[in-house]
């Protein structure tokens, strides 16, 4: 256990000695050695440690299913019959099937385990002396820990410095409004609401900067503590999950109906009471699909690793499926769409100049030139003011080309970046002017406002001091006074409507050192200094994904911060918006005016939503929900949280995300690219459609077998299979190929399809055709031989074997039907596990025809070589049947295309 947190009031006493008690230099924090022991010690920052996956025990689980309940008293039946071959092998075959089903759980919990690792809360703390990125479970006691705004609490500490910092606590006090924090010690009665100097796990930071000290971790920090909480830990079974197992027990239902149907039939036919008994145990067995839970985890495990490798990692299991039935995508634009690299093209000065800049990308190469080509730098007066604002209100730094062969780029934020290297190419030295007028307070940029604001004092005249403010222009111009007003409007909507970002620039003259507070203090006081538009090209794949999308039937839908214009001339440029229809696209406040009915009404054909604030987002989801879309939406501020978590498909930004963002999120993109998105839905069909091949396959085997079996009750024959044989034929010869199916490569055509209805049936109507024709033409050729066989004189051993064999051909001939509903099993090779598997079940198969201890267990005689090809024939019936159906299927699709091609 870790340590109990109420031992110590940590609130009460002072920084320093919280430090020293936890023994940690808080400007160096923990050696790695040091936080190596305390790990061993006390163990993972986690709620609840998930139990280690122990082999023993998983191989015991399998031992529990009701299957095996039965599988056992068959056994006993034998037993008790006098069958004791058939006994011995019912129990080999309970723990053959375990040992597959304790290998196969293996392997799917060691990818999810790896692949949940991804997905981990990341946090920054200071160990050896430098800042260091660790996973939130890596943290311990005593470590320091850096905090920003968008940072999650991942672990309750003691505050040692903390800058405007203040903390959203709703997850732990319901207090909706965050708390302002700061260092002082407290008395030791305050209650856990009012203790200002700490920060308690499972809360975020909203705003500011603090250093802290990790005093409690795991299930000794106050949300650990708290009861019940504990159980949100586990994922819930996901939607599919349920509906798989809805449909295993609907399968055991039938499968008692057909137990009872085929000893009421036996007893008709006066065949004996053991023998009857023993089959119909034995087929009601095969009829459980056992093997479909553990297949589904695999399909799963495999969906979430192709998606890791493509970028997008999966923090719910949930999500995989969820994607494959989205049907919108909301997007952002900046950096997601485009490449959130800018570069400044063109200035309008107050004085109605419009300079153009040349040069592309971060290198400060370029020149700045008026109309008519005359060349203009800094010496110009309103050209310097707008670009002493642009750096100084900016918190980017530009890097120069290393050794290593990076090029010219910038730290922060592109936008930001994109200001440094204009101002660089008009000649101003950057660092001159930071240190001629540093910075004294601050406004930071907030995407509600849309505008940042930075007071400076100015070297030379100590008196001069000077508020800069950049932001969206409307927002700026908005607190501007001046006649400058309505020129600004229309040089900024001609810039916005050329694809550009724009940013409007003003200063004002302010003595006071009070801190910056709000934008509205300034309002009617700032003097416009002019505008600067950017180009941020869309990203190559854009447009190809956007296509994709439509394709599949998804819609795209644009949810930006930047200005309407910019928003459509880019949303056109991708495909998202069509070329002439204005009203595709609204903003926010046109959205604020909207009531629910109207939105509701319209949020069908808009294709951008523009100037949007966070919070709006979340109605905008809300309307799509409300029309039954299943709706993806990206997000990566605080603000998105709620309509992240809101939204069916939460997908945040992996490098622009704050933590909070990724927190509330089903799925992070490591590359913030739209396309990435996309080839995760892709995935997400993927899973769905492989999972339905081994749910057909599965499906064709049990059908098949019941078929020959009420033939041959019907038709007065003997028993076509032994009751082991079935048993060998489900589990053994089964087991190795069903899990194998979910590593089936895609089809490459799950993007031309529509997206899976949220209640599509696991046996939908294709399938249902499929199983007729794959298990139908197995049955006539299955029965069909034991009764040529029996009548041209040939022993019921002989006959049997030969029936056991041909199904079994049948069910391999099949796997490879179910391997793809249009394409030829022929063309592409199966996937090496499926392979594997194959040729295992036909080293088992060959063991217990030609084995001579195998045959008397399994009632078998070795066949022929000869008579092994004929049957092998005769099984691939089967196959030929599916090849046509599919090869009428790819005709019908390419002559409805031809037609549709032709009406276009
Ligand atoms: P998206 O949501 O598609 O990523 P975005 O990145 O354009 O859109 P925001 O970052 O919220 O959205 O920006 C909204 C607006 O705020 C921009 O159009 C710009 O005018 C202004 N803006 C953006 N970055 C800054 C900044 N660093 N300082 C001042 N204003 C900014």
């Amino acid at each position: 256990m870790t340590p109990n947190p109420d031992e110590t009031a940590w609130h009460s006493l002072d920084a320093a000695d919280v430090a020293s008690r936890l023994g940690v230099a808080p400007e160096r924090g923990l050696d790695s050695s040091e936080a190596a022991k305390r790990a061993a010690r006390w163990g993972p920052n986690a709620l609840i440690e998930a139990p280690r996956p122990v082999m023993w025990r998983s191989f015991v689980r399998q031992l529990r299913s009701p299957l095996i309940g039965i599988l056992f008293a068959a056994a006993v039946l034998a037993v008790a019959l006098g069958e004791f071959g058939d006994a011995t092998v019912i129990i080999a075959v309970v723990v053959v099937n375990a040992v597959i089903g304790t290998l196969q759980e293996g392997r799917a919990e060691r990818s999810m385990a790896a692949l949940r690792k991804l997905a981990e809360l990341q946090v920054r703390v200071l160990r050896d002396g430098v800042e260091s990125i660790l996973a939130a479970r890596d943290l311990v006691l005593g470590d320091v820990v850096l905090l920003a705004a968008g940072d999650a609490v991942a672990a309750d500490a003691r505050l040692l410095e903390a800058t405007r910092f203040q903390v959203a606590e709703a997850a732990l006090t319901g207090e909706s409004v965050p708390v302002s924090k700061s260092t002082a010690a407290l008395s030791e009665a305050t209650a856990l609401p009012e203790r200002d100097c700490m920060v308690y796990s499972g809360t975020h930071v909203t705003a500011g900067r603090a250093r802290s000290l990790v005093v409690a971790i795991g299930a000794s920090t106050e949300v650990g503590r708290l009861a019940g909480l504990t159980e949100g830990a586990v994922d819930p079974p996901t939607p599919l999950e349920q509906r798989v197992r809805r449909f295993g027990r609907w399968l055991v239902g039938a499968a008692l109906v057909l137990f009872v149907a085929v000893v009421a039939l036996g007893m008709l036919r006066e065949l004996s009471l053991s023998e009857i008994l023993m089959v119909a145990i034995s087929q009601m067995v095969s009829m459980v699909p056992e093997g479909l839970p553990v297949a589904m985890t695999i399909a799963l495990a495999v969906g979430m690793r192709r998606m890791a490798e493509r970028g997008a990692i999966i923090r719910r299991l949930s999500a995989v499926e969820t994607l494959g039935s989205t049907t919108v995508i909301c997007t952002d634009k900046t950096g997601t769409l485009t490449r959130n690299e800018m570069t400044v093209c063109t200035l309008w000065l107050p004085d109605a100049r419009v300079v153009d800049v040349s040069g592309i990308g971060y290198a400060p190469h370029g020149e700045l030139r008026m109309a008519g080509g005359v060349a203009i730098d800094a010496d110009d007066a309103p050209l310097r003011e707008l670009l002493c604002a642009a750096v100084l209100c900016n918190d980017a730094k530009m890097l120069l080309p290393n050794k290593e062969g990076a090029g010219w780029s910038v730290l922060g934020d592109p936008t930001e970046g994109a200001l440094l290297v204009l101002a660089t190419k008009a000649g101003i030295d950057l660092e001159t002017l930071r240190s001629a007028a540093p910075r004294e307070a601050e406004l930071p940029f907030d995407p509600d406002t849309k505008m940042m604001a930075t007071r400076h004092r100015f070297n030379a005249d100590e008196e001069v001091r000077r508020v800069f403010i950049k932001g969206a222009p409307e927002a700026v111009l908005r607190l501007c006074a001046g006649s400058a007003q309505p020129a600004a409007r229309t040089a900024a909507d001609a810039m916005a409507a050329r694809a550009l970002r724009v940013l409007a620039f003003a200063e004002l003259d302010d003595d006071s050192l009070d801190p910056l507070t709000t934008f509205s203090a300034l309002t009617g006081r700032a003097r416009l200094l002019g505008l600067i538009g950017q180009i941020d090209p869309p990203r190559d794949e854009a447009k190809a994904a956007v296509a994709q999308c439509r394709a599949a039937g998804i819609r795209p839908i644009m949810i930006t911060g930047d200005h309407k214009l910019t928003a459509l001339a880019i949303a056109r440029e991708v495909g998202i918006a069509g070329r002439n229809d204005d009203r595709l696209a609204i903003d926010g406040a046109e959205l604020e005016r909207m009531g629910e009915g109207e939105l509701r009404a319209r949020v069908a054909e808009i294709a951008v939503f523009a100037r949007v604030q966070p919070a709006q987002k979340l109605r905008i989801v809300e309307a799509l929900q409300s029309r039954g879309e299943t709706v993806a939406m990206t997000g990566d501020g605080i603000n998105d949280a709620p309509a992240l978590a809101r939204a069916d498909v939460g997908v945040a930004m992996g490098i622009a995300g704050t933590e909070v963002a990724k927190n509330a999120a089903k799925i992070v993109i490591t590359d913030d690219n739209f396309a990435t998105i996309v080839s995760a839905v892709e995935q997400g069909r993927v899973v769905y459609s492989n999972l339905k091949k081994v749910i057909l396959f599965l499906f064709a085997t049990s059908v098949d077998e019941v078929a020959i079996l009420l033939l041959a009750l019907l038709g007065g024959f003997p028993l076509p299979l032994a009751a082991v044989q079935i048993l060998w034929i489900n589990i053994v010869t089964e087991g190795v190929l069903t899990v194998n199916l979910v590593m089936e490569a895609p089809d490459g055509d799950e993007m031309q399809r529509a997206p899976v209805p949220r209640d599509d049936h696991l046996l939908d109507r294709e399938m249902l055709i499929r199983v007729m024709l794959m298990a139908g033409a197995a049955a006539a050729v299955g029965f069909g031989w034991f009764a040529w066989r029996l009548a041209s004189g040939t022993e019921v051993d002989v006959a049997r074997t030969e029936t056991f064999t041909l199904v079994v051909l049948c069910q391999w001939f099949n796997v490879l039907n179910c391997r793809s509903a249009t394409r030829s099993a022929l063309g592409v090779l199966p996937n090496p596990w499926l392979i594997g598997g194959l040729l295992l079940g036909a080293v088992l198969q060959a063991a217990v025809l030609y084995a001579p201890f195998l045959n008397e267990m399994f009632h078998t005689q070795p066949i022929p070589p000869i008579q092994l090809l004929s049957i092998i024939a005769a099984a691939s019936i089967v196959l030929w049947i599916e090849e046509a159906r599919k090869a009428f299927v790819r005709w019908l699709t390419r002559r409805r295309l031809a037609l549709a091609g032709a009406v276009r």
